[in-house]
């Protein structure tokens, strides 16, 4: 349970206390409470590229099958879908990452 509210609340992994995020783009490079290094090494969020799909195929989803059942055309799905994804891909890149974070965490604690 404190491990989903620290994925929830952008936190870190191992204290589940500090911030991994400074701003909205902007990452903090080691946690501000505990002294864990986010990005272990050069390309590490390349795995969280996984996690961004999947996030995006999630969220997008229940909109594209909403569409067809409704009777949309295919070029207004495709063109709603974007314009959601291009509006949610904030929410995408920092979720991706936490949970790549976090996973890492398990697999490799440091
Ligand atoms: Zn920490």
């Amino acid at each position: 349970m404190n491990k989903l509210l620290a994925i929830i609340r952008e936190r870190c992994p191992r204290c589940a206390t500090g911030a991994i995020f400074a701003r909205l783009f902007k990452m903090n490079r080691r946690c501000p409470v505990c002294g864990l290094e986010f990005e272990r090494e050069q390309g590490y969020f390349v795995g969280a590229m996984y996690f961004s799909y999947a996030l995006a195929i999630a969220a997008v989803l229940p909109i594209v099958v909403a569409m067809l059942l409704l009777g949309f055309t295919a070029a207004s799905i495709y063109l709603v879908s974007c314009l959601f994804l291009a509006a949610a891909s904030p929410f995408l890149f920092r979720y991706s990452r936490v949970l790549w974070i976090h996973l890492d965490q398990v697999i490799d604690p440091r």
